[in-house]
């Protein structure tokens, strides 16, 4: 199969031949076709799948062939991201997607100053990517008209709800015009963003080019157990016996990654931290410097780090596990990319069996455990596998007090020796996901 016997366009086939798109990935194949055919939808795809240009391809085509020319402050196409980077990123591959074509491309997000983006959007913009904060401002203060908007495209649309921008999204679909096509885009779906979906789009079509929340078996995955106060002892060691180059490492907090960074730059480590909290240029230069390798170490929160495509990463570390199952996927689909192998290797200790068993009941794999000599932790990490089981060693049973003598009797129950102490609650909710509340479902 080419891009050519997809439909595509001759300027577009070109642009896709100068970045060496050879053959559609899974994704683009089903995507394109679908898009083209006006058709809503809602897809699932493993990160690094291609699934930016499965969406903007077909979208960029239907732009420059229907529709009128854009209007004043106005734009055509709507792609909402969650985070400012990957903004960036999505806004960078469609200006090259487009390199052909008569059409415009800008990227909207906060954290910058608003009037220049203002000042753009005068002459109208073609396609118009945005963070849905930044968004709502614009329209707010009417440097952006949304009357004509043909395509809305919700890329990585569970972390959105995630994030909390459920309010947002429910008052940008209120300036939405009702007849549009929409396209919902995830790594991962859990069941409640499916139901959700369904009354956001317009009788979609389901997309699913992967066993859904598997992470790309082009990564090989490990854990090393370790106590928690030792992590940074051990991250020194395996990154100096393992000899790595570009390492792209989660931890949980801001604080986190600041310590580590600290600690790693004390050592005389090329280290350097993106998080939340941080200017928004200040976690670009930290990004640049770190793709083109002048910064070895980039520690990073899930948040700062979304959707980064960073060409052929080798190397993730979970320095914590995230405190959501999917996460993990999105942070190990860092490495391993477009076909290429990487590893990811999370360092885990007793607090984080929880986190470790839901991530491998979501994976559906037990993930293999390798222990380093010297950094064997004091306090155990349970066994785990990925039926969500945790299986902890049983307790040594109490002696029953002396009944009787009139004291308060102890009525509750206890276990013979050899009896197995009850199970453990398995694994607990890690987090719930935010209800998002577009109201009654709108007839469009
Ligand atoms: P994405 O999942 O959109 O972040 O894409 C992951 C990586 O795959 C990016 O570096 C893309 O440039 C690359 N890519 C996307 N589609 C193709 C394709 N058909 N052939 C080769 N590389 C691709």
């Amino acid at each position: 199969m080419t891009f050519a016997t997809l439909g595509l366009i001759e300027p577009l086939q070109r642009a896709l031949e100068t970045l060496g798109y050879q053959t559609p990935t899974p994704v683009q194949a089903q995507a394109i076709p679908a898009v083209l055919a006006g058709c809503d939808l809602m897809a699932a795809a493993q990160t690094g799948t291609g699934k930016t240009a499965a969406f903007a391809v077909p979208l960029l085509q239907l732009l420059t062939m229907e529709g009128p020319k854009v209007a004043a402050n106005s734009a055509r196409a709507l792609i909402l991201c969650p985070t400012r980077e990957l903004a960036e990123q999505v806004h960078a591959s469609v200006a090259e997607y487009a390199q052909h074509l008569p059409l415009t491309t800008y990227a909207v997000y906060g954290g910058v100053s608003i009037n220049p983006q203002m000042m753009k959007l005068r002459k109208g913009v073609d396609v118009l990517v945005a963070t849905p904060g930044r968004l709502i401002d614009l329209f707010r203060q009417n440097a952006l008209k949304l009357n004509q908007l043909q395509t809305l495209v919700l890329d990585e649309a569970d972390r959105m709800l995630d994030l909390g921008f459920s309010e947002e999204l429910a008052n940008i679909y209120r300036m939405l015009p009702k007849k549009r096509q929409t396209l919902l885009f995830s790594a991962t779906f859990s069941d409640e963003i499916r139901t959700l979906a369904g009354q956001m789009l317009n009788d979609p079509l389901s997309i699913e080019v992967s066993p859904r929340n598997v992470a790309a078996n082009t990564v090989k995955q490990w854990v090393v157990p370790v106590d928690k106060k030792r992590k940074p002892e051990l991250f020194v060691h395996l990154m100096r016996k393992g000899r790595w180059k570009q390492v792209l490492v989660f931890a949980k907090t801001r604080n986190g990654v600041d310590a580590l960074v600290d600690k790693l730059q004390g050592l005389g480590i090329n280290a350097d931290g993106i998080h939340g909290d941080k200017p928004q240029a200040t976690r670009q230069r930290a990004l640049d410097r770190f793709k083109s390798s002048d910064v070895q170490i980039l520690v990073a929160t899930d948040v700062a780090a979304r959707g980064l495509d960073i060409e052929d990463l080798p190397l993730v570390v979970n320095f914590d596990l995230p405190i959501v199952a999917e996460d993990y996927i999105h942070r190990i689909g860092r490495t391993g990319r477009a076909g290429n192998t990487g590893e990811a290797i999370s360092l885990v200790c007793a607090d984080e069996v929880n986190m470790l068993s839901a991530i491998e009941m979501l994976t559906r794999q037990t993930l293999t455990r390798h222990m380093e000599q010297d950094f064997e932790p004091e306090h155990r990490v349970p066994d785990t596998d990925a039926s969500g089981q945790v299986v902890k060693k049983p307790k040594k049973p109490k002696k029953p007090k002396a009944s009787g003598g009139g004291g308060k009797r102890n009525l509750g129950k206890w276990v013979d020796s050899g009896e197995v102490a009850p199970a453990e609650p398995s694994i607990k909710p890690v987090r719930k996901v935010p209800v998002f509340n577009t109201g009654p479902r709108k007839k469009k």
